[in-house]
């Protein structure tokens, strides 16, 4: 076996802990295993690292749009070798590479997940959705082994990248809403970074009258 990653062949490791169990299928070098780093709770409702309590933009935007969002959980740190990977995996195409983290996000998620929640993909436009050949909401979905209910449609402008953090806050929503719902959403994606993405969804679906917004996220 190889790993995913560097291609580099793994040697299984045993040890007194696992000498009498079936070793778990590895599908990434130790090296690169390492370089993932889970998070620990930082802010109380974003996840971001190396804080106590709740973090000056999550201040701001309670502050300012209170209660869209109840709160993100990650599981990685969108660190240096994180940044690389999602390149290759969703840029560039490498779809298998997501399997690498399965068990570490299915835990995380099934940690959180309660029946009764909607799993909700950000959309892409359709135009990036033929670029890139996949939606990597919906791919974060299929990893997770749920299905995912469609509450809502890019419109069509994607220019929010160029924008500033705070004019992205400020700006037209992306999204529209086409399905209301009365139950809990999680909304999943691959990456929080300041958190408009999963707010502007989530403040449609809180309109159309649904009751808890919870976002989950790969990497944070
Ligand atoms: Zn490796
Ligand atoms: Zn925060």
């Amino acid at each position: 076996m190889r790993c995913l990653i560097c291609h580099e062949e793994i040697f299984p490791r045993i040890t007194w802990d696992n000498f009498w169990r079936i070793p778990e299928k590895e599908v990434l070098c130790s090296e690169c295993k390492y370089q993932f780093l889970s998070l620990k709770p930082g802010c109380e409702l974003c996840f971001r690292v190396g804080q106590n309590g709740v973090c000056e933009d999550c201040k701001w935007w309670e502050w300012n749009h209170p209660g869209l969002l109840t709160k993100n959980i990650s599981v990685f740190q969108y660190n240096e070798f994180a940044k690389d990977f999602v390149a290759r995996w969703k840029y560039r195409g490498d779809y298998i590479l997501l399997e690498a983290l399965q068990r570490h996000v299915v835990e995380q998620f099934n940690r959180m997940k309660n029946s009764d929640c909607i799993i909700a993909p950000i959309p892409l436009s359709e135009e990036r959705t033929v670029e890139r050949g996949f939606n990597q909401s919906e791919a974060v979905i299929q990893l997770l082994n749920q299905t995912p209910c469609h509450l809502l449609e890019r419109k069509n402008t994607e220019k929010q990248s160029k924008k500033g953090r705070y004019a992205r806050i400020t700006s037209d929503n992306p999204f529209k809403l086409i399905e209301s719902v009365r139950q809990p959403v999680i909304l999943v994606d691959d990456i929080y970074t300041t958190g408009t993405t999963v707010r502007h969804a989530a403040s449609l679906l809180k309109q159309g009258g649904c009751p808890e917004v919870i976002s989950f996220t790969i990497f944070r």
